[in-house]
């Protein structure tokens, strides 16, 4: 990435990345679609720290982003459908299973994976989701607690993407404590036998793997692979989504569903194994935080150049300068913060609080650049075709899912103070 400071932008030259809008067709001032553009948002030359091979990679997910997705999502969004025609694509890319090493899987470092959900995440936060849920929740959770059998068969075809995977660990009585999960999971023989509710479960409607987090015999927590078409399981989207909206999320019955015995991931013994699982996909969370957020810092700036208002680009006002300012501010703090998160995840440095600490802190940055940038492309920034306010609305459910800012700042305050405030004692009288 290059930082081009105070370059003007030719009004006429726009930084178009997609399909003209199918309605508005009339004069707006400034030509939908603006997303992104030439300025950049590394202001503190992070790109000096990368490989040739992680800028490579970058660019072609950005290309992939620009060229495949951006052009048709809007569209699948205003219908809340998921654009089943990008999965061959996606494969393509060769970037499922992020992290995981061998199986087929890219075997990236965290700051590679980092870098490739950022930019999957500045295209759109149901695409990332989508790539997240499959990659860092159902695939990783068979590559850190599966046996070496259970990824021969598992992890290749989801690497391929010819698999889809899904995370079923919510229910409808339990989110932030999902460590009190109802779902059982009864031996019978060569098979268990699940019953019990799950919601919000992404990409629950289609795929091909469903893990299924359940509560056995012995009272502990485990992992099941319910796979595609099994007799009791049941999955119906949840409709009236306002964020995400893409995303198939699932509410999910399960009636007697008989699972294989190999299908018990052969590592989970407690809840503690399952965290193992929310703790890498927590950090790529946070990542997609930092993607909307340069979605809408670079959107807001390119628009700010072209807007004319009493004469002059709305760049020229101090007010939006500052604005501009306080978000490029914000995008290099969270950059240079989740650089060294992914070194020290690397390193085995990595712990819960750390990576809560930053999806709280990127999330809730996100959110304000996001809103701001909306903002400042006036009206046209409640216009799907400015893409700004997509993600502004698929933001609200990256503060919510994988915990929320609440949870993760209660994480945080019992690492630092030592007091844990997730139970609050119950009143005497
Ligand atoms: C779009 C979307 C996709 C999702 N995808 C998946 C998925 O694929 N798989 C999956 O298993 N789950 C998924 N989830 C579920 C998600 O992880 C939960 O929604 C989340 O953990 C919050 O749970 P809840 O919605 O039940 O909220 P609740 O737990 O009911 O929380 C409600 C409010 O209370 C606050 N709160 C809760 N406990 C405390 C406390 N101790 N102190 C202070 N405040 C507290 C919360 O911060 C929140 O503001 C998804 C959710 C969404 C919205």
């Amino acid at each position: 990435m290059k930082a081009t400071h105070g370059t003007a932008v030719d009004p006429g030259q726009g930084v178009s990345n997609g399909a003209l809008p199918s309605s508005n067709e009339k004069p707006s001032g400034v030509e939908p679609p603006v997303l992104g553009g030439p300025e950049h948002s590394d202001y503190y030359l992070l790109d000096n720290l990368l490989t040739d091979e992680q800028r490579a990679l970058r660019q072609k997910v950005r290309d992939f982003m620009n060229r495949e997705v951006t052009p048709i999502i809007n569209p699948y969004w205003e219908r809340a459908e998921f654009p089943h025609e990008l999965v061959p694509k996606l494969a393509q890319l060769g970037i499922a299973g992020f992290q995981i090493p061998g199986y087929g899987c890219p075997g990236m470092s965290n700051l590679t994976a980092g870098l490739v959900i950022l930019e999957l995440a500045r295209g759109d936060l149901s695409i990332s989701t989508f790539t997240g849920v499959h990659s860092a929740l159902a695939m990783m959770s068979i590559a850190l607690l599966g046996s070496e059998e259970q990824k021969q068969r598992f992890l290749p075809p989801m690497a391929r993407m010819e698999k889809v995977g899904a995370f079923g660990l919510t229910e409808p009585a339990h989110g932030t404590d999902v460590v009190k999960l109802e779902t059982t999971a009864r031996r019978d023989g060569d098979s268990y036998i699940l019953n019990g509710y799950k919601r919000w479960i992404g990409n629950a409607t289609f795929a091909d793997y469903v893990i299924i987090w359940a509560r056995g015999d012995d009272g502990h927590v485990g992992g099941y692979v319910v796979e595609k078409g099994t007799p009791g399981f049941d999955a119906q989207v949840i409709k009236g989504k306002t964020a995400l909206r893409c995303v198939q999320n699932a509410q999910i019955s399960l009636t007697d569903v008989r699972v294989p015995a190999e299908n018990r991931l052969a590592g989970v013994n407690t809840f503690r194994d399952t965290e193992k699982v929310l703790l890498a996909s927590r950090f790529c969370v946070a990542w997609e935080s930092i993607g909307a957020a340069i979605a809408g810092y670079e959107t807001a700036l390119a628009y700010a150049k072209q807007r004319k208002q009493f004469g002059m680009p709305l760049a020229a006002f101090q007010l939006i300068q500052y604005r501009l300012s306080r978000m490029l501010a914000d995008i290099t703090d969270m950059l240079c913060m989740q650089y060294r998160l992914s070194q020290l995840m690397d390193e085995g440095e990595y712990s819960m609080p750390r990576v809560a600490l930053a999806k709280m802190h990127y999330t809730e940055r996100a959110r304000a650049i996001l809103a701001d940038a909306r903002d400042m492309l006036g009206g046209n920034g409640i216009l799907l075709d400015y893409h700004v306010a997509r993600h502004l609305c698929d933001i609200e459910a990256i503060g919510t899912y994988e915990g929320t800012d609440t949870v993760q700042a209660l994480i945080v305050g019992r690492d630092i103070t030592g007091y844990n405030a997730f139970v609050p004692s119950v009143p005497s009288r």
